[in-house]
């Protein structure tokens, strides 16, 4: 099989060694000539998955005391509803910044079960830079961020932490990808099918004596208190994409952890919004000091050779950079299991782009 440089938004990359490993558990897990598919989920073995995980998660971002680490069903979407259920008071309200499609739909789950501010929009511009400098009313129950706007292809660069405002984040295009202080957090959530694993599982970091303060009755599902009382054992948890995110967390540590794939990260943004920025035939759609490392949306400076660059990227084994149908043009998801050498294949193919052209770059 030839070689597919896969820059997929979502579902997205997985590591090589991580697939196969995975797929090696899927026909003998642990050789215990069982599949991990057909094994009790209160097994030792799964145990020991879900624990290993946990401790991953925790030692990975530096969770500290008080915190739980759950893996959930529901994917982010949930979790829009999650956060009001557990966090917004009886008759209290929720801030938003409204930072894109994700964070509309998290504001639109506190507007169907209470009340809900826009503490500040970036909307006037199709999403494309972070609002700064806002105020969140002191009533709030809490300030709800999207830390990467992954349609949009901006990332929040500096936490609008906010005195005593509880803060909640959906992390879910770049948890594990860059050093962030779960102490800002009363809670954090993820899809896993970013950065860390299949589709199927949830990450939620949360604030435990945070929890059980809204006066609400919460569907037992919906309650995050259940699943910390069951260690994310409530009811069957997802045993695949968890283990397939366990996976992939140890993949993360044994190179380095944070510190090692931040630095990455860095490095392969550059590369790519350099050659955006210095090329004539493109053009980076997001504000330059709010640009995501992980989604880098640009769009053509001229159609006319819009088949031409096609036809050179599908050649040259790219897949998934497609723009989404609010941006248009081309986004490149570049999450942490992406080598630098694919984006030295999309970089040189806009090379070879414009000097087609005879544009000098
Ligand atoms: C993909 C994505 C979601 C949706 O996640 P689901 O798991 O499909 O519900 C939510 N927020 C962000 C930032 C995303 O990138």
């Amino acid at each position: 099989m030839s070689k597919v440089h896969n820059f997929s938004a979502g579902p997205s990359i997985l590591n090589q060694e991580v697939l196969k490993k995975a797929s090696e558990a899927v026909v003998n897990f642990n050789n215990l000539n069982l599949s991990i598919l057909e094994i009790s989920h209160r097994s030792k073995d799964f145990v020991a998955v879900m624990d290993n995980a946990v401790a991953l998660v925790k030692e990975i971002l530096n969770v500290p005391e008080g915190y739980s680490v759950l893996f959930l069903q529901g994917g982010a979407s949930t979790g829009f509803l999650t956060t009001v259920l557990n966090f917004m008071k009886e008759n209290g309200n929720g801030a938003y910044l409204n930072t894109g499609a994700w964070s509309k739909k998290a504001l639109k789950e506190a507007e169907n079960l209470g009340k809900m501010n826009v503490v500040a929009s970036s909307d006037d511009k199709n999403f494309n830079y972070i609002p700064k400098g806002f105020t969140v009313p002191s009533d709030a129950d809490y300030l709800h961020i999207t830390t990467n706007n992954t349609i949009f292809g901006t990332q929040i660069k500096d936490i609008p932490t906010q005195g005593n405002t509880l803060l909640i984040a959906d992390m879910s295009s770049d948890i594990f990808s860059r050093k962030i202080n779960v102490s800002d957090y009363a809670m954090i959530y993820a899809g896993a099918q970013k950065n860390m694993g299949p589709a199927g599982t949830t990450l939620y970091i949360v604030k435990d004596d945070l929890l059980g303060q809204t006066g609400r009755n919460i569907p037992t599902m919906l309650d995050l208190r259940t699943h910390i009382a069951k260690g994310s054992m409530f009811n069957t948890p997802p045993v695949y994409p968890i283990y397939v995110s366990m996976l992939t967390l140890e993949w993360l540590k044994a190179n380095g952890g944070i510190e090692w794939i931040e630095k990455v990260n860095q490095e392969k943004a550059d590369l790519l919004y350099n050659e955006i920025d210095a090329n004539p035939l493109f053009e980076g759609t997001a504000a330059k000091e709010d640009r995501s490392n992980m989604n880098v949306t640009f769009v053509l400076t001229n159609e006319d050779v819009k088949n031409d660059f096609d036809r050179m990227w599908n050649e040259a084994g790219i897949s998934g950079i497609n723009g989404h149908r609010d941006v248009g043009g081309y986004r490149a998801s570049i999450y942490n299991a992406m080598p630098i050498e694919s984006i030295h294949v999309l970089v040189n193919t806009m090379k070879q782009l414009a000097n087609k052209y005879d544009l000098v770059n």
